[in-house]
């Protein structure tokens, strides 16, 4: 098992990636903290999880709310004595040109995707290191890297995690920390699905155009993603320090 006894906290599990990564982890042995800003998706994860006899509890968190995120902590804290992993995953997205975004989106977007990581971090660096050991891993994504049309907005979210998560490697290699980021490609999870219904009148002919621009000629799957998480979180990483890890089909060299 190459997480046994290890304690990992997954934000925005309820679904998709973080789901399907709750699920690897967990079949690898760690206990896995399901966080989720939607209760029902996150206890599903943890109930399929439990079914499966791995170990997972959940805990409802906004990861834009400081003291959501530090009752988070507190909760992992309280029950296990440490944290492990921390995969930085819960992100949304929108569609339009920069002129098309209505402030209050840029701000909501920017809150979850870019602050969510910020203080996720905040709250549980100190931890790991006092423990001189962890490993956290930030959500980006191959649009941190490209253009895009209607996207600039996300991309500059990914971006600035792609950003953060090689500095803050720099600050926390003394502590025996490392920090790692994920750049998937498209995926295809519910995140992709309303994308696709709320950009395109044919959602079938926009998936065709999007296998296409892939070497792979195929969308991911959530489970591609998981299994890099994991790679990321096991000690068979231990030489990735600040890294970006693609996982995108071929779609930025493509
Ligand atoms: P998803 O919508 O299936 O899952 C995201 C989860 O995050 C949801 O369960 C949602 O409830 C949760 N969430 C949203 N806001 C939250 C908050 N404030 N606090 C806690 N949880 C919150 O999406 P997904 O496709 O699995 O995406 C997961 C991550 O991967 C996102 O950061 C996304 O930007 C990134 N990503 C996805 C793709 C893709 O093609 N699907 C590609 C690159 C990067």
């Amino acid at each position: 098992m190459r997480l046994a006894d290890k304690v990992a906290v997954i934000t925005g599990s309820g679904s998709g990636i973080g789901k399907a990564t709750a699920f690897r982890f967990a079949e690898e042995g760690a206990h896995v903290i399901v966080n989720d800003v939607n209760p029902e998706h996150g206890q599903q994860t943890v109930n399929e999880i439990k079914e499966k006899g791995g170990k997972a509890s959940f805990f409802e968190a906004d990861v834009t709310i400081p003291e959501s995120v530090q009752a988070l902590v507190d909760y992992v804290i309280k029950g296990h004595k440490k944290i492990d992993i921390l995969f930085n995953n819960a992100g949304i997205s929108n569609v339009g040109r920069v002129d098309e975004v209505d402030p209050d989106v840029w701000d909501k977007v920017m809150d979850v995707n870019v602050k969510g990581v910020y203080l996720g971090c905040k709250y549980i660096a100190p931890y790991m290191m006092k423990q001189q050991s962890g490993c956290i891993i930030n959500m980006s994504s191959c649009v941190a890297e490209m253009g895009l049309a209607k996207r600039a907005l996300y991309a500059a979210t990914k971006g600035a995690v792609l950003s953060l998560t090689k500095s803050m490697q720099v600050d926390y290699a003394p502590y025996n920390i490392r920090v790692n980021a994920l750049l998937p490609g498209t995926i295809y999870t519910p995140f992709v699905e309303n994308y696709l219904k709320n950009s395109y009148d044919d959602p079938e002919e926009a998936i065709n155009g999007i296998k296409k621009r892939q070497l792979s000629g195929d969308l991911g799957k959530p489970e591609d993603v998981a299994n890099a998480a994991l790679f990321l979180a096991s000690d068979e990483a231990k030489f990735m320090m600040g890294s970006p890890l693609y996982i995108d089909g071929g779609v930025v060299f493509g």
